[in-house]
């Protein structure tokens, strides 16, 4: 999976609930901490890529969480950025010398924060730079949650969407039905292989709109791949 896990240390709810939100929309994976040690935990189960840190958290301050991330070997290298109540702040921290990558000053608006983050993972990690991703002539653009087959919009439920991206993730890949299952619905949900069929048909029939060149090829008793389908014209 490309998607970046990014862990958001806060101790406001609402704005937890409001980041997460607007980060797993954005195409991040996201774990919340509320403190210190609820972000420690995490971190020792598994490394973020990003961390978003609030400065005022109760017990551990931000600043010195930041430090103690940077003494620790898995996540020396984790990109931090820390958010801060007013911009004297904000000044303030950068003086400090807390190692952190970038600085966001509250309020701020989640599209200014997601391109810091983008531009932080960039520096870092360039495989998580990539927003678009593209097969034929068609089009995922993660950020905005569109796709496009040539000029056209294609309309996608959420799950089409995701069954989509994991195909498109890895053109050519032949991806198993109960992988699909994993992958798209969860390992624990009480779904059957048969809605994975039914959920590529709309996806295919969605796709092929106008008669365009069937993308999706079923690989008999194997699963399906997003491929170039041989002299083949799908008929809705
Ligand atoms: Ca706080």
């Amino acid at each position: 999976m490309m998607q970046p896990l990014v862990l958001i240390v806060e101790d406001e709810a609402p704005l937890q609930e409001l980041l997460t939100y607007n980060l797993q929309r954005a195409g991040f994976d996201v774990e919340q901490a509320f403190d210190g040690d609820q972000a420690t935990g995490l971190v020792a189960e598994r490394t973020p890529d990003l961390i978003l840190l609030d400065w005022m958290l109760p017990h551990t301050s931000g600043i010195e969480l930041c430090r103690q991330f940077r003494r620790k070997s898995e996540t020396a290298n984790v990109p931090i950025i820390m958010l801060t109540a007013r911009a004297e702040e904000s000044d303030r921290l950068r003086g400090l010398n807390t190692g952190a990558d970038d600085y966001v000053t509250k309020p701020f608006s989640v599209e200014e924060l997601v391109a810091r983050m983008r531009a932080v993972l960039r520096r870092v990690r360039p495989a998580f730079a990539e927003e678009l991703l593209t097969f034929a002539d068609l089009t995922m653009d993660l950020a905005a949650h569109r796709v496009l087959r040539g000029d056209h919009e294609v309309h996608l439920s959420p799950t089409e969407f995701r069954l989509l991206r994991q195909l498109l993730e890895r053109p050519g890949r032949v991806f198993s039905r109960d992988q699909l299952l994993d992958l798209v619905w969860g390992h624990d949900q009480d779904v059957e292989l048969r809605t994975v069929d039914a959920t590529i048909r709309r996806l295919r029939r969605a796709l092929n709109d106008g008669g365009r060149t069937d993308l999706l090829r079923t690989v008999r008793a194997a699963g399906y791949a997003l491929d170039h389908v041989e002299a083949q014209k799908h008929t809705v």
